[in-house]
């Protein structure tokens, strides 16, 4: 998968980039994310890229040619046909490319969306700066507009390394254990939050852990998973705050000493003090 991200800021990308799961995917050349430099595309000995919004209004707008400059250089950019038969006279679309606008307003993500995007041969990431885009770049562009949440950031580039990071992830190959992400929250058929999760010790503060994970029981466990997940997502949707690992009522709080050990990994390697 190619991303292209283009940025009035590509020293924000550094650190992002070459970080573990992405630095590693993009070395075994699974991913290729290039950052261009919107302001290398502005005209005159300033470089100008933002004025003063038309109408009045506070602060500055990027102006439409240094944006649509820069994304159709990068878009033009693709090779002309791979070398790949059956892949020659496909268009831009066919070809599963988009160029996104990161914009407050636009369609909402989700992991329905970062799925969809995944899918994507392609993907083009404009980050806004000021008070965002010339209205005229989305259509000269024939971009969508991506918003990651109903607020405010100062600049697009943090909105793209969410994009970036949540697509990425599901593209084969970049995370280790692909079943992981087929468990994740919002992943699985139902779109489910997961339910609460454990590892050692045991005991913790006086909690313990559900007794149904120490049994060993692989098809009891998925049931009460499943259960807790539907139990998670409905709090969720009704806005508690309640925290996942608060006790549930099918959980002991305390660790019954009667739990069987299910496997040798499960038991602590620590002394500790049982009541
Ligand atoms: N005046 C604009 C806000 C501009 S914020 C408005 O009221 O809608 C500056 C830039 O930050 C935007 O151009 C956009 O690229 C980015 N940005 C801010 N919030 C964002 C969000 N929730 N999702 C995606 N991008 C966002």
């Amino acid at each position: 998968m190619r991303i292209d991200i283009l940025t009035l800021f590509p020293e924000m990308f550094a650190g992002f980039l070459d970080g573990s799961l992405l630095g590693a995917a993009r070395a075994s050349g699974l991913l290729d994310i290039r950052v261009t430099n919107i302001r290398d595309f502005a005209e005159g000995i300033h470089r100008q890229v933002d004025d003063r919004p038309f109408g009045g209004g506070p602060g500055m707008l990027l102006m439409p040619g240094p944006v649509v400059a820069c994304a159709e250089h990068v878009v033009s950019a693709i090779p002309a046909a791979s070398a790949d038969e059956g892949d020659k006279g496909l268009d831009r679309s066919a070809r599963g490319s988009a160029v996104i606008l990161l914009t407050p307003g636009g369609r909402r993500l989700t992991q329905e969306v970062v799925e969809e995007l995944s899918r994507r041969e392609r993907i083009v990431l404009v980050c806004g700066r000021y008070e965002g885009f010339d209205a005229r770049v989305g259509s000269a562009l024939g971009a969508e507009e991506l918003s990651i949440g109903d607020f405010v950031l100062s600049g697009g580039e943090v909105a793209a390394m969410v994009v970036v990071d949540a697509v990425c992830r599901l593209v084969p190959g970049v995370l280790g254990d692909e079943e992981s992400a087929r468990q994740d929250s919002f992943s699985n058929p139902g779109r489910l939050v997961e339910g609460p999760q454990y590892t050692r010790p045991r005991e913790f503060r006086g909690m313990g852990v559900p007794d149904v994970l120490l049994s060993g029981d692989h098809g009891k466990i998925a049931k009460w998973r499943h259960e807790q997940a539907i139990a998670a997502t409905h709090r969720r949707e009704a806005g508690s705050s309640d925290r996942p690992g608060e006790p549930f009522p099918n959980q002991s709080p305390v660790p019954t000493k009667k739990a069987p050990e299910p496997t040798a990994r499960a038991i602590e390697t620590t002394p500790r003090s049982v009541p």
